[in-house]
């Protein structure tokens, strides 16, 4: 058996040669995205696993994986949209996806950015890089006396409340599916808007569907206290980012980590020093109560071997049963 495996990072490439030594099959890495121009190279090979960020829509490319007879596309991600699913099914290639890799990777981010946010270090870097080394009135606020609110208590949300209920904080969450073993490190409330009200921090965990788009509103926001942070470390739709930017600037609000934006494709993970930033990213990086980081929370060492591991699983299990637990359907 035979793999080929593209978009692969440096860092993924020591998890590559260890799965290939455990599992003693052939894996060749390609550094760049799978593409109607490179679509050759898979020829002769079994397995294909991806990691793309850009778009596999063009019928040309599942029409020549068909002629090459592969069977499936493994992705080493738990978003599929860079996927023609119909145009999956019309050649017959299995898709499998890798829905859940170290919660923790992300969780930590957010309680990173939490402590950032609480200790007021946005502002006094922006000082301190002009060479303002004053404190006054950027008194802040310890963990265990704040409430922290989790919208979608799911893998990564109920990771992040373990780590701030370990820290004393007390946790609240809204999410409508409960589980009860979470009760020991949270409080379920009956609404969105009663965590929103009652929190200091609110951090945001649902998945992106049609319901959760644009999740937190002017209106969301509005049930905010002033003095509460938003973090948000699921997906950039969640959030209206210009009601988040309105609500900054009135003073609605103290501050937001963002580690993921709208429209982010083709400006996370770029190199843009040469060139002007999009108009609302612009905004809020140049306000000193926003922590911006391009979309990081997943990129912790523990997490690139999940992904590498269970991609590679995947495509394994698709060519020796025809199914994987982790297909898209
Ligand atoms: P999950 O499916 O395990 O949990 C999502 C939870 O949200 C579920 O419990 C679900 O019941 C709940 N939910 C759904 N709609 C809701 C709503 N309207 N209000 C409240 N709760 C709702 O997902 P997960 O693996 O924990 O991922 C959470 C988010 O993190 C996703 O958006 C995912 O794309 C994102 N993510 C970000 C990164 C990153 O690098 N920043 C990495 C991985 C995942």
């Amino acid at each position: 058996m035979k793999i080929i495996m593209f978009s692969v990072r440096e860092d993924e490439k020591e998890a590559v040669k260890a799965w290939e030594e455990r599992n003693n099959i052939s894996v060749t890495t390609v550094g760049e995205d799978l593409s109607s121009a490179n679509i050759d190279l898979v020829k002769g090979f079994d397995g294909l696993s991806i990691q793309q960020v850009t778009d596999l829509h063009d019928e040309a490319i599942y029409k020549k994986l068909a002629d090459f007879k592969i069977k499936q596309i493994s992705l080493r991600t738990a978003g599929y949209d860079v996927i023609d699913t119909e145009m999956a099914k019309k050649y017959k290639l299995t898709i499998t996806n890798v829905p859940a890799y170290s919660p923790r990777s992300v969780a930590e981010l957010v309680l990173t950015q939490t402590m950032r946010l609480i200790r007021h270090f946005p502002s006094l870097e922006s000082h301190m890089a002009h060479g303002d080394f004053r404190w006054r009135g950027l008194v802040a606020r310890e963990i265990h006396t704040l409430t922290i609110g989790i919208i979608g208590a799911g893998k990564i949300g109920s990771t992040s409340a373990r780590l701030f209920h370990a820290l004393g904080a007390e946790v609240i969450a809204y999410d409508p599916v409960r589980r009860e073993e979470l009760e020991a490190v949270l409080t379920y409330k009956e609404s969105q808007k009663e965590v929103l009200e009652a929190s200091d921090v609110v951090s945001l965990h649902v998945p992106i569907d049609l319901s959760t788009i644009n999740l937190i509103d002017e209106e969301a926001l509005n049930q905010m206290k002033p003095e509460a942070y938003l973090i948000n470390a699921a997906r950039g739709p969640v959030v209206d980012t210009e009601a988040l930017i309105n609500a900054l600037e009135a003073g609605n609000l103290a501050g937001a980590a963002l580690d993921t934006l709208t429209n982010e494709q083709g400006v996370f993970n770029q190199d843009l020093r040469k060139q002007e930033l999009p108009d609302d990213l612009e905004k809020l990086m140049d306000r000193d109560n926003v922590l911006m980081t391009p979309h990081i929370g997943f990129y912790t060492t523990e997490a690139v071997r999940n992904m590498v591991d269970i991609g590679l699983n995947n495509t394994v299990e698709v060519l020796l049963n025809g199914k994987s637990e982790n297909e898209v359907r």
